[in-house]
């Protein structure tokens, strides 16, 4: 599902987050908003799955723009990853990933084969973190159930908002090549917040910089890392 941002703009007590902000978002690509803090990238992901109202602009959806969509219907197109307290600290690990599953009313036979399905996604092992609570496993751990509930329910789009932030350099990197596995196989459209350039290459199809609010710079990954 593609996602249009036209001329979007969000203020805050008179001051622009966002301003006049357009970006084409493709169809099961990764595009990465990048720049320095309050620059407004978590703004743009709320925006988009309308946590917050816009003040002028559209947000478009293959085409149809977010007025014209139910936000019950927006929400299940959309999963939402954010960095550490993503999970719920008294929910164990199963019910943490079956929030949305429950939600939408599935039966229990099929809540449970999706979450094993799930579990194995990300490449950990079923009976070993299935009845843990998010304080008993990893940063790691922790962010990839965050992973694996954000696509409980199959949602179209992935926003991603610094979700590897809080984990150290190595597991960082096992973590970012985890996700770019399940990406080749889900091809989900993602949009990834980061400030971490690196990380921006190794992820990102395409690579939004912001800089103030406004989109600086917006090109394929290969073209914004080959030297002039
Ligand atoms: P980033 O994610 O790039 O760090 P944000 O989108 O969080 O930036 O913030 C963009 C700007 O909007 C910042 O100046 C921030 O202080 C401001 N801002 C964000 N949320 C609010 C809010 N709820 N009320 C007022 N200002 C806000
Ligand atoms: P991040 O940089 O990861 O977006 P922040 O610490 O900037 O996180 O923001 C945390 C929360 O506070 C967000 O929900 C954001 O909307 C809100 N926020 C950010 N800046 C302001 C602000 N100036 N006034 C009020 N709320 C804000």
């Amino acid at each position: 599902m593609s996602i249009e941002l036209k001329n979007l703009s969000k203020k805050y007590n008179d001051k622009y987050a966002v301003k006049n902000l357009d970006l084409n978002i493709e169809d099961g690509k990764i595009t990465v908003l990048i720049g320095p803090s309050g620059c407004g990238k978590t703004t743009t992901l709320k925006l988009i799955n309308r946590l917050i109202e816009r003040t002028s602009g559209d947000i478009l959806f293959d085409g149809i723009s977010i007025d014209n969509i139910d936000k019950i219907q927006l929400r299940r197109k959309i999963g939402y990853v954010i960095q550490e307290i993503g999970l719920f600290p008294h929910y164990n690990v199963f019910d943490n990933i079956a929030v949305v599953p429950k939600l939408l009313g599935w039966n229990k036979k099929k809540i449970k084969n999706r979450v094993k399905e799930l579990i194995n996604l990300i490449n950990l092992k079923y009976d070993e973190v299935i009845n843990k609570y998010p304080m008993e496993l990893s940063g790691g751990q922790r962010q990839r159930i965050g992973v694996a509930r954000a696509l409980a329910a199959d949602p179209k789009i992935l926003l991603m908002d610094e979700p590897f932030g809080a984990i150290d350099p190595i597991n960082r990197e096992v973590l970012q090549d985890v996700f770019l596995e399940i990406q080749n196989k889900l091809k989900k459209t993602i949009v990834f917040v980061t400030h971490d350039i690196r990380e921006a290459i190794k992820l990102a199809d395409k690579i939004a910089i912001f800089n103030n609010g406004e989109l600086v710079q917006y090109n394929s990954t290969l073209n914004i890392i080959k030297k002039p």
